[in-house]
């Protein structure tokens, strides 16, 4: 069972869409795995899936696009 940091509740397994801002670009991640508190809503992610979205970030920018837009679920390694 997860338990919330900010409140202590049990939260629930979902999925979330990431958005990082840059400055010069935006990149939105959405079915980012996690966990969400039934009651405050706060966002809590595995250790791997914050891994995993970093370097999923770390390439998006290598792009230089304004907005990237990725499918997490897409990207599994
Ligand atoms: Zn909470």
């Amino acid at each position: 069972m997860t338990k919330c940091i900010a409140c202590g509740a049990s939260a629930e397994k979902g999925l979330t869409t990431s958005v990082t801002d840059l400055g010069n670009c935006l990149i939105i991640v959405r079915n980012v795995p996690c966990y969400k508190c039934a009651e405050c809503n706060e966002v809590i992610y595995a250790t791997e899936v914050v891994q995993h979205l970093e370097a999923i970030i770390e390439s998006a920018k290598k792009l230089m696009q304004d907005i990237s837009i990725i499918d997490y679920s897409k990207t599994a390694a």
